[in-house]
């Protein structure tokens, strides 16, 4: 038996009952003969939690010291679940980040790992113990100060550690039995997908499904880990997402699995729009705001130009971005104004994003009208468009999303006619 990465989020460790219970399913693991590595995310709403206390001492908490306040709540669960181990009678030893070899750039807030070097956990293993390692956190090379990963990265420190260590599996243990068709908070129907592409998982991700976190998938598909979504309140088998079209059974072995055409709906809350009121329709413009925004380090989602209005010879450019991200790209924009020669910024942060993901959308015609037709039956308006060969992504008004989800799920057909979702723990939040 090999070595497994098990990854348990937030409301898998929720509160001393959550812990004792993911302590059970570890040492569960350990006695059928693996050996056992586990990333553990903060209890509950932790993070959120330190957020808002930093918000009611500085109005936008950021850099060095963020980072240090924010990895404490990963340092609380991991040292009450290797208690929890030892009180089941095996040996346990948690690690941080930084003792766990998690190396990474320099980038407060959203550091990037960029080595891991995990000495102390294969000699923790070695010796017999499950080591369990804080998620979410690393130590920059440069200056050896305390970086995290950007929110939901316990994901990425998982599958990071798995390649690593060159595990087997890379297991993420949820409040969902694994991948659905939609978020099942949203849609009741949603469907749990047996196995995904990386590719297809990837778009999902990076259209705001939150179950798997984008650059988690990304590091897996690189070092082909395959990963395993499942609930840490059940027993059931999860989505297996992977290069390969299979599955893997404990008493079945692999079985191969077909492809979807549609792999699901996925929406996105967390992001705004600014327009930029009143540019001169001339080269270079376009790369000057964009600069502007570059420039401060934020990364951009959608672009749409409007048509210039003959008469003025002017046009507006919109974006999306991050809504974390808003006052920056304000202020940054606000600072090249008179540089760039546009008129006004408007902010609008009612915003939604839809998106269809699915590689079956590039041999079957149809899938985008299918798409439109949905979202004007379900009397939705539509402000931006952008496609690329495997998704459709609309941005809509925020109120409209969760209609929107449904109208586009049932249309394609992937509404379950069984069972409806469950959804064991967390808030959403
Ligand atoms: P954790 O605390 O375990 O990291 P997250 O809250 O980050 O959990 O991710 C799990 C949540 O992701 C689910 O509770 C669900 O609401 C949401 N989610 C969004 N899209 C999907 C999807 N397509 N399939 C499953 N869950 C999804
Ligand atoms: N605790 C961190 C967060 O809430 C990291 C994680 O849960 O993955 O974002
Ligand atoms: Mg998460």
């Amino acid at each position: 038996m090999g070595l497994v990465v098990q990854k348990y989020g937030g409301s898998s460790v929720a509160d001393a009952e959550g812990i004792k219970r993911v302590a059970k399913r570890i040492v569960e693991a350990k006695k059928n003969g693996h050996q056992v590595v586990v990333v553990v995310s903060a209890m509950g709403d932790t993070t959120d939690e330190l957020i808002d206390l930093a918000e009611q001492v500085s109005p936008m908490p950021t850099g060095r010291e963020f980072d240090m306040l924010l990895t404490a709540g990963e340092r609380i669960s991991m040292a009450l679940l290797a208690m929890a181990i030892k009180n089941l009678g095996h040996e346990a030893q948690s690690f941080t980040g930084s003792q766990a070899g998690v190396i990474t750039d320099s980038v407060h807030n959203k550091a990037r790992i960029i080595d891991v070097t995990p000495g102390r956990i294969r000699t923790a293993l070695d010796e017999g113990n499950i080591a369990i390692v804080a998620g979410f956190q690393g130590v920059s090379q440069d200056k050896k100060d305390i970086t995290t990963l950007g929110r939901g990265g316990s994901d990425t420190t998982a599958v990071a550690l798995a390649a690593a260590l060159d595990a087997e599996v890379c297991e993420i243990y949820t409040d969902v039995d694994g991948v659905f068709t939609a978020d099942p908070r949203v849609v009741k129907k949603a469907r749990k997908i047996d196995w995904i592409s990386f590719e297809d998982m990837l778009e999902l991700a990076a259209s705001g499904s939150k179950v798997l976190l984008h650059r988690c998938v990304e590091y897996a598909r690189r070092y082909n880990i395959p990963i395993h979504v499942r609930s840490s309140f059940s027993g059931l088998q999860g989505t297996w997402v992977s290069s390969e079209p299979l599955v893997r059974k404990q008493q079945q072995g692999e079985q191969k699995v077909e492809q979807a055409i549609i792999s699901g709906v996925a929406h996105d809350t967390s992001e705004a729009k600014v327009t930029v009121v009143g540019v001169p329709d001339k080269p270079g413009e376009a790369a000057a705001i964009f600069r502007a925004i570059a420039d401060a380090q934020l990364n951009i989602d959608m672009v749409v130009q409007n048509v210039s209005a003959a008469s003025t010879g002017l046009t507006d450019i919109s974006f999306t971005l991050p809504k974390t991200d808003g006052h920056k790209a304000i202020g940054s924009l606000e600072k090249a104004k008179a540089a760039i020669g546009f008129d006004s910024l408007r902010y609008d942060d009612q915003i939604g994003k839809i998106s269809l993901v699915g590689a079956g959308m590039k041999t079957n015609p149809g899938v985008t009208a299918s798409f439109f037709e949905a979202l004007s039956d379900a009397g939705v308006n539509i402000e931006l468009i952008s496609t690329s060969e495997i998704r459709i992504s609309v941005v809509t008004r925020a109120d409209d999303v969760p209609e929107a989800v449904r109208a586009v799920h049932s249309a394609f057909g992937l509404d379950s006619e069984s069972d409806e979702a469950v959804v064991y723990g967390g808030t959403g939040r």
